[in-house]
């Protein structure tokens, strides 16, 4: 048993009661806004100086999946690009006032991993201070790009806590060719004072853990398969399952992007024009909410930047 794991027994986060004692727990829905340019797989293809040429489909999209939530009546967490948040505030702003979190997703989506230390603590620090500015509200919620915090890179930890974050949603307990801390604790623990790390969902068969928390996962599957898995997950772990996807997942006409490798092409485009009726089926089939309000974590001190 890995350190975290131990960490994990001893300080393990209680799930909220209401959250257990429902007959349909609720759980945690997760959007990563950020452009399909700016996806940690096209890296290789499409230069960080070219983002700004590129035709921008993020505010489009976050519009039906904003449109999608407020059908069902479900608030969701918005892991979201500083390097958006500044050219669509409109957008941060419409997030909040719809009543879902805005949380960061860093600034210019750099895998924690490609970062030494000091840099990262800047990115993350940037994207809180501009998500505050442009919405009005604390920022306690981090996600890393790619789920990047693995075990040579666990400062990362350090530097959320350092910077003011409360909870982080980076770590993906699998194995991935991209990312992945298979021995991770699989639901909400405290990593370090004051800050938790909530575990992207995954379900034990067969001594393993498979991903079950959204991607191209849950475009791959079909869906009475994920729906069995979570269901699975609620009810024989007795926790909530964390789920997340991305806007660009929703726009089956976005720009395809030439000369990319067979795998990276499969995994991007596979099923998009799925992707709409699985979440409205989702969002039916499961209580939804907020990632601060599912596991009861609050900011510091709520009323600071009301
Ligand atoms: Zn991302």
């Amino acid at each position: 048993m890995n350190h975290l794991a131990t960490a994990s027994a001893r300080n393990s986060v209680p799930v909220s009661g209401a959250a257990v004692a429902a007959r349909r727990p609720v759980n945690a829905l997760t959007i990563d806004v950020e452009d399909y340019f700016q996806v940690s797989a096209f890296a290789p293809y499409i230069a960080r100086s070219e983002w700004d040429s590129r035709e921008c489909r993020v505010e489009r999209n976050v519009d039906v999946i904003l449109g999608l939530l407020d059908r069902h009546g479900v608030s969701a967490t918005f892991f979201t690009l500083g390097w958006i948040a500044e050219r669509y505030p409109a957008l941060v702003r419409r997030i909040v006032a719809e009543g879902h979190e805005l949380a960061s997703h860093g600034y210019g989506h750099h895998r924690a991993t490609d970062q030494a230390r000091d840099v990262f603590a800047d990115d993350i620090l940037r994207a809180k201070k501009v998500l505050e500015d442009l919405s009005g509200h604390e920022v306690i919620g981090y996600r890393a790009p790619s789920f990047s915090v693995c075990e040579r890179n666990l400062w990362a930890f350090d530097c959320m806590a350092d910077a003011g974050y409360r909870y982080s949603s980076s770590v993906y307990p699998i194995r991935h060719d991209h990312y992945g801390m298979p021995d991770s604790p699989r639901f909400a623990h405290e990593v370090r004072a004051g800050l938790v790390e909530v575990p992207v969902t995954t379900v034990r068969l067969f001594e393993r853990n498979f991903p079950v928390g959204g991607g191209g996962y849950f475009r791959l599957m079909p869906y009475v398969l994920s729906r069995w898995l979570l269901r699975r997950v609620n009810r024989d772990d007795g926790s909530p399952a964390i789920f997340y996807f991305h806007p660009w997942e929703v726009d089956p006409g976005q720009p395809r992007v030439a000369g990319i490798d067979a795998r990276t092409r499969f995994r991007h485009y596979l099923n998009l024009d799925r992707m709409q009726a699985r979440l409205d089926a989702l969002l039916g089939d499961f209580a939804w909410g907020r990632v601060d309000r599912v596991y009861a974590i609050r900011a510091a001190d709520e009323t600071a930047l009301a």
